[in-house]
């Protein structure tokens, strides 16, 4: 028996020893290795709607990265554990904002504008629990990628303006197609005192945008989208809104993972796609529907290195110390910041419901 094979069996039989103790649930652009053994695929959101809703498992393993595990530990009841397979898979987005800098960049707002009622904060939901609970106790909330129009509309509604971290290219395409300008957008840099503006260029703004990207949807470039025009006139061009907004104004559409995947599924076969998304998602639908012609934007792969941190030994580890009455690598978040992340949290799933 190989060497994988053997872990594979490894897997399989002690999630059938634990049964309904236990439930996998496992992000898109894990690799195909592991994400054979969740029970629910998904995107943020509709992982975190699983996790709300998997009351009978005592453990949830999360295949996905820490802010991933850390929105299911907020969401878990109090006889439920979340576990991370590798400590290390964090996501370098959620990493460019922290609580101090948002904290800090919302006093300096809070000089030249009532921020309390004018401004209304909104986190992706790629961002600690900190921030989170900071969305909470501000009156804002949570989006993710297929969420983030609703979510904005509705923040616009409440507030003449939103602050919105960490991602500046979801919080601007998604602006965008709302319909703001974009000189009613500001780019926030944490690094200059009013994040790099005069006090009359903040208050004309509409939306402020965190100054944060993610390495795995820079990697697509305009001059991808020209090329594949050139060579394959009839190619359909589709990539996430974390794309910058040179990129997603070229494709023919823009939307989340489950929208990107839904679009495939639903495509007559023949149909030619290039799709601007983490390389793991686009080699699975490539393998899954070859009665379509389907290619990554890039030419080369984009992978996120932090999914990929995730092996099938280290799924294989956290399973069989369940079985060992071992609980490896649980995910915690403090119970203040918890209750607090819990209210922005709740508020984009009644978005969303
Ligand atoms: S793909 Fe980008 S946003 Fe998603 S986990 Fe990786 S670095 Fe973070």
């Amino acid at each position: 028996m190989s060497a994988v094979i053997e872990l594979e069996t490894r897997i399989e039989e002690a999630k059938a020893t634990l049964g309904q103790d236990l439930v996998i649930l496992g992000h898109h652009y894990q690799r195909d290795e592991v994400i054979q053994f969740a029970d629910f695929r998904g995107d943020s959101l509709t992982l975190a709607h699983q996790a709300a809703k998997c009351h009978q498992a005592k453990y949830i393993i999360f295949c996905g990265v820490h802010f991933m595990a850390e929105t299911a530990a907020i969401l878990a009841q109090s006889h439920q554990t979340v576990l991370l397979p590798n400590l290390e898979a964090g996501c370098p987005l959620a990493d460019m904002a922290d609580l101090f800098l948002v904290e800090h960049g919302w006093a300096e707002m809070s000089e030249v504008m009532d921020v309390e009622n004018e401004v209304m904060p909104v986190t992706y939901v790629n961002s600690a629990a900190d921030l989170k609970a900071f969305c909470g106790q501000h009156g804002g909330m949570v989006c993710t990628s297929s969420n983030a129009e609703n979510v904005l509309s509705l923040a616009l509604t409440q507030r003449p303006r939103v602050f919105f971290f960490p991602d500046q290219h979801l919080g601007r395409n998604t602006a965008k197609r709302m319909g703001i300008p974009l000189e009613e957008m500001l780019l926030w840099d944490p690094r200059q005192r009013y994040g790099g503006h005069d006090e009359r260029a903040i208050q004309r703004a509409r939306v402020i945008l965190w100054r944060g990207w993610c390495y795995v949807h820079h990697r697509f470039h305009p001059e991808h989208v020209m090329a594949w025009r050139e060579q394959m006139p009839d190619i359909r061009i589709i990539v996430h809104p974390e794309c910058t907004m040179e990129v997603v104004d070229l494709a023919d559409e823009a939307g989340s993972t489950a929208y990107i995947i839904r679009r495939v599924e639903e495509s007559p076969p023949g149909t030619k796609w290039a799709i601007g998304t983490e390389f793991n998602l686009v080699n699975r639908l490539q393998n899954e529907h070859p009665e379509q012609y389907i290619v990554s934007l890039s030419p080369e792969p984009s992978y996120c290195r932090s999914m990929g941190l995730i092996t099938i030994d280290d799924l294989a580890h956290v399973v069989e110390g369940l079985l060992e009455g071992k609980v490896i690598n649980p995910i915690t978040v403090r119970p203040h910041v918890a209750r607090a992340a819990r209210v922005a949290l709740d508020r984009m799933l009644e978005v969303s419901a």
